[in-house]
């Protein structure tokens, strides 16, 4: 979608620190870091949010892209003291991006739960 900034990362349009690629998922480090580390994983389609990855297909790519946040927080260094992963919908959450994405957070006691 041409006037989304997570796909104008995707086509490499807008810079990022990208911490891993596949072809259908691309994990960056957040802009504004809200623990010392904060990776952003996003499917390389336009998808809004979670609710939006409907059917087989997108069931599948949830999957995927969940067990591509596992690796990246691993290869982060994450496991031995572990992580979060979350993803906001809507505006009651904070979604400030309707383009899905999971927040991998980690690298600190992460309290809970959250505000
Ligand atoms: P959310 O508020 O859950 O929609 O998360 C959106 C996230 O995108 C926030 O944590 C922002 O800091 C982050 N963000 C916004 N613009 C960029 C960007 N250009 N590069 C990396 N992260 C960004
Ligand atoms: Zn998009």
């Amino acid at each position: 979608m041409a006037d989304c900034l997570f796909c104008r990362i995707v086509a490499g349009e807008i810079p990022a620190k990208v911490a891993k690629r596949t072809a259908d998922a691309v994990a960056f480090h957040d802009i504004d870091p809200k623990a010392p580390v904060h990776v952003l994983v996003i499917p390389t389609r336009h998808v809004p949010a979670v609710r939006d990855a409907t059917g087989l297909e997108g069931e599948a790519m949830l999957g995927r892209l969940l067990a591509f946040s596992a690796q990246v927080a691993g290869e982060l260094g994450l496991d031995a003291k572990g992580y979060r992963i979350v993803t906001n919908t809507g505006p009651d959450a904070g979604q400030s991006v309707d383009h899905l994405h999971l927040h991998v957070l980690g690298g600190r006691k992460l309290t809970w739960p959250p505000g």
